[in-house]
């Protein structure tokens, strides 16, 4: 009997601690399936030479990795500084954008803040460390009142709940990276701050335009983009739970009954979803998690989160090891207990001849106690669609194309393989029997149930279901 695998798979934020090829190895060895370029931080030198690091460690360990490319997108900092200021409760201080602003004033980037500001506002400085309300307005400069006093430094994020901002979803600075991320062949791009499918929409053109085939992740972290998550998630090709925006946007305590809620759209849509940000945060100090967080963990995958993400853990921090680690032996230690997700459609719903296949597929995988479920796929989106039902038998998704192997690598349960491409049939049950022997996911004489489509190579073609002795 093989080895079991985890099913929900790891994403390291790469950063200064991270970014040694040494280091990338010591973090794909203790488990991490997925690697994030924050292109928030870094040069474009810094996220290229990650990059060629990623996919050196990917070739050297013989596993595919995800590589994820994180936009920026249009958020609000504190300008340039002369030094940190130290702002006191009940203290008076202007807020003001960052061209216009005088010494003594709080510049903010960008500098349509002064448009948008309004008496009663919150203005919420270092993921909501700081708090200010405004209390006038006169002509773009807010009047501010400190409520929770602190140091504020450059750069620092600024978030305005409940303000809409005029300033589009791709900024210069994002329209400047995206080219770059693409070209250094990244398997998919996160979106920051989506408000609407349009803006989802608008990136993939882009990316097409760009001749790539990278998917886009639609970060969901503002209050608009969860009132329109059907429409968003119906755009995105995975969704990640931005939970640090996200908590400041519309309040910590509203987050973890909705981080269920996302979740659980993206079971029924199919689509792989990332939980993300202050996971493991006490390790970026210390080498054991404090119990919450190993709570947190579980949790996440108790919901059936796909992926779990560590950011300053491997970013900044110093056990980047020890978070990957933690992190893999809290999904082993759980995912036993989860529950198969395998349900008939209610009457009424709308089923895909896709869906129905990858849910027989399941069905007979259970049934017969097969030892794995072989999905050869030319997208990846059958493996989706069965992922999407969390069977307890492992999952193979196979493809002849490099990119949809890697981005197999952030679905939940499915070993991701490289097959040859295939001429017809007969030869893709004998090539994927043969390759999924030789990643050791199965072994000779294990029972294997198949699904794919007789079209080969023809995306959205699943029509068969078979049994094999492998
Ligand atoms: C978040 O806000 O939770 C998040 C993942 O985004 P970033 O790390 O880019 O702030």
């Amino acid at each position: 009997m093989a080895a079991v695998r985890r099913r929900t798979k790891i994403v390291a934020t790469i950063g200064p601690v991270s970014s040694s090829h040494d280091m990338m190895r010591a973090l794909v060895d203790a488990g991490v399936d997925a690697v994030r370029l924050n292109l928030s931080h870094g040069t474009h030198d810094d996220h290229a030479a990650s990059a060629r690091m990623v996919r050196e460690v990917q070739a050297e360990v013989g596993k595919p990795l995800a590589l994820i490319a994180d936009l920026q997108g249009p958020k609000l900092r504190i300008g340039d500084l002369p030094a940190p200021r130290v702002l006191l409760k009940d203290e008076e201080i202007l807020v003001v954008g960052e061209q216009v602003a005088v010494d003594g004033e709080l510049p903010v980037a960008p500098a349509v803040i002064g448009e948008v500001l309004r008496p009663g506002h919150d203005v919420l400085i270092d993921d909501g460390l700081v708090r200010l309300t405004v209390q006038e307005v006169d002509q773009g400069r807010a009047m501010c009142r400190v409520v929770v006093g602190g140091e504020v430094k450059s750069h620092k994020g600024v978030n305005l709940p409940g303000v809409p901002i005029p300033i589009p979803s791709l900024t210069k600075k994002d329209l400047d990276d995206l080219p770059f991320a693409l070209n250094l062949g990244v398997d998919f791009v996160a979106l920051s701050f989506v408000r609407a499918a349009a803006d989802v929409r608008d990136l993939q053109a882009i990316i097409r335009q760009h001749g790539s085939p990278a998917r886009v992740i639609a970060k969901i972290e503002k209050a608009e983009a969860v009132a329109v998550l059907d429409e968003v998630l119906q755009e995105a090709d995975a969704v990640m739970v931005a939970r640090g925006d996200l908590g400041v946007e519309i309040g910590a305590a509203t987050v973890p009954l909705l981080q269920k809620r996302i979740i659980l759209r993206c079971l029924e849509a199919g689509k792989p979803v990332i939980t993300a940000t202050q996971m493991l945060e006490s390790m970026i100090e210390h080498a054991e998690p404090t119990r919450a967080e190993a709570s947190d963990v579980a949790n996440a995958v108790l919901d059936g989160t796909s992926a779990v993400m560590l950011s300053a853990e491997t970013a900044t921090g110093n056990y980047p090891v020890e978070a990957v680690r933690t992190m893999d032996s809290i999904a082993r230690a759980v995912e036993p207990s989860m529950g198969y997700r395998h349900q008939l459609p209610e009457p009424g719903e709308e089923t895909t001849v896709g869906r129905a296949m990858s849910n027989g597929a399941c069905d007979l995988a259970e049934t017969l106690g097969a030892s794995a479920i072989l999905v050869p796929t030319f997208t990846g989106r059958t493996a989706s669609a069965v992922a999407r039902l969390r069977p307890r038998r492992p999952i193979v998704g196979l493809s002849h194309h490099q990119t949809a192997v890697q981005q197999m690598a952030l679905e939940w349960g499915v070993t991701p393989v490289l097959m040859p491409q295939t001429e017809n049939v007969e030869d893709l049950w004998t090539r994927s029997l043969e390759v999924a022997l030789k990643c050791g996911v199965i072994e000779s004489g294990d029972r294997v149930v198949t699904t794919a489509g007789t079209a080969v190579n023809l995306p959205g073609s699943t029509n068969v279901i078979k049994v094999d002795i492998a």
